[in-house]
């Protein structure tokens, strides 16, 4: 049977907790999801007919609070992937140091097949949902935008929480991902795309890392494949442009578009307005099989669509050199080991993606300030928030790679981006005192 993505995570938990040295207890507690809250809820149709809509809300760690995680969307999610998904996020939050526990939520509903009036009645009754149990507040647990989610739903969000909880001064920050004129913060939209470029950048940037891969040093001419065009593969794709690299490959559930050239994902958006579809895109060539742009000979693959898409079956036939981890989850733990014997770089998802939720950190100390950043100081926002995520990144990645240092046998990005998460939690556990 193949592993879970809860299986998955859990795997690279072990794998780096061994050679971290700390107590079994102390691991078991990080490892552990401290609560998880499933429900059900009814939603009337136009018709009268009445659905049962299922949902969930995991809190992974309540090491620091408040607790942090998006909202997904899917017809297909179910309970262990929520729990999945909060684990990472704590794993992520460490990583980058934002001082929050991880959380996730979801809701089993296809947002494709939903009208916009039905998700605005599902959002604001999952909010209610989360009021009712104390699963929201800025203090408490804060939701941001995951597949399937994004600025509008989060508005709502913010919108019922208010409605809750009248004159509470600080209710805008229980959630982030919220749009810039509802209290929402410039640069938040692209932010999990743009913190993967400055991933990417410094990746690139370590001279003796690249030769080994055989690439030059840069980002300048990287071919580059992207997996999914939503929110995290859109912006990848277009700050990857933007930075001198090249899309050469577009890939979404109905196929793939293929020009060697670089395409412009503008122009993609354009032609999908117009003909319903990325496929057909004037100068490209178009795959009917959307996995098969997975094994397109590039510099750097990024999937950025689902989990569990880099499987045992597809991680021989990959030929890209550099996989930066864009969803959350992409690569099983069977085509992990795969990619470290090949020595492909894995920029692993825990560290690649956590752009989104480093700029949420920003929003939620927004609000919480009740001031503009630029405001009162220098810059402006944009400008505050960019400079604010890339350092953010930079000194993430040199903190994973001194880990690596210190340890040689392990060999391996995602191994050592765990330990350092493991051992920043650990700290905090122990610093707080926190056992009874
Ligand atoms: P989204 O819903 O905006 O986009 C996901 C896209 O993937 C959709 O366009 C969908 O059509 C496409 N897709 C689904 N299955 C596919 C397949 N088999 N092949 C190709 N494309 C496929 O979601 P998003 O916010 O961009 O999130 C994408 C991933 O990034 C998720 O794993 C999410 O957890 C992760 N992530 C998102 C954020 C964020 O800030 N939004 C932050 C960190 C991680």
């Amino acid at each position: 049977m193949p592993r879970s993505l809860e299986d998955n995570v859990n795997f690279y938990f072990d794998r780096a907790a061994g050679s971290s040295g700390h107590p079994k207890g102390l691991l078991d507690q990080i490892r552990a999801c401290n609560g998880v809250h499933a429900f059900q809820f009814p939603l009337r149709h136009a018709d009268g007919r009445i659905e049962v809509v299922r949902a969930w809300r995991a809190e992974h760690s309540h090491h620091r609070l408040p607790t942090k995680g998006g909202i997904r969307y899917s017809a297909a999610v179910d309970e262990s992937e929520v729990k999945a998904l909060a684990a990472l996020m704590t794993y992520k939050c460490a990583v980058v140091d934002v001082p929050f526990g991880g959380a996730k939520g979801a809701v089993q509903v296809d947002p494709h097949a939903r009208s916009v009036e039905e998700l605005e009645r599902i959002t604001r009754r999952y909010t209610h949902e989360l009021a009712k149990r104390n699963l929201i507040g800025p203090g408490l647990d804060v939701p941001a935008p995951d597949a399937g989610t994004g600025e509008r739903e989060m508005a709502w969000v913010a919108d019922t929480y208010a409605a809750f909880n009248p004159g509470q001064l600080d209710a805008m920050a229980c959630v982030t991902g919220k749009p810039v004129t509802e209290g929402g913060i410039r640069g938040r939209k692209e932010a999990t795309g743009r913190g993967l470029v400055y991933a990417l950048k410094e990746a690139c940037s370590q001279a003796d890392d690249m030769k080994a891969l055989g690439l030059p040093v840069g980002l300048e001419g990287k071919r580059i494949v992207v997996q999914g065009f939503g929110n995290v593969g859109y912006y990848t794709a277009k700050l990857c442009r933007e930075q001198g690299a090249r899309v050469i490959a577009i890939a979404v559930p109905e196929g793939a578009i293929v020009d060697a050239t670089g395409l412009d994902e503008d122009a993609v958006i354009a032609h999908r307005k117009a003909t319903r579809s990325i496929l057909g895109f004037a100068g490209a060539t178009s795959l009917a099989r959307s996995t098969d742009a997975l094994e397109i000979d590039c510099d750097v693959l990024v999937p950025a669509a689902l989990e569990n898409q880099l499987t045992a079956d597809n991680a021989p036939r990959v030929r890209a050199r550099i996989i930066l981890e864009g969803a959350n989850g992409p690569t099983t733990a069977e085509a992990d080991e795969i990619f470290r014997a090949k020595g492909t770089l894995v920029i692993p998802d825990i560290y690649a993606n956590a752009g989104g939720v480093t700029v949420s950190y920003f929003e939620w100390l927004k609000n919480l300030s009740h001031v503009r950043f630029g405001r009162l100081e220098g810059p402006d926002e944009l400008r505050t928030v960019n400079s604010g995520l890339e350092r953010t990144m930079a000194i993430a990645y040199q903190e994973i790679r001194e880990t690596l240092g210190r340890q040689p046998g392990l060999q391996y990005l995602r191994t050592a981006a765990f330990l350092t998460a493991i051992n920043k939690v650990a700290r905090a556990y122990l610093e707080l005192g926190i056992f009874p």
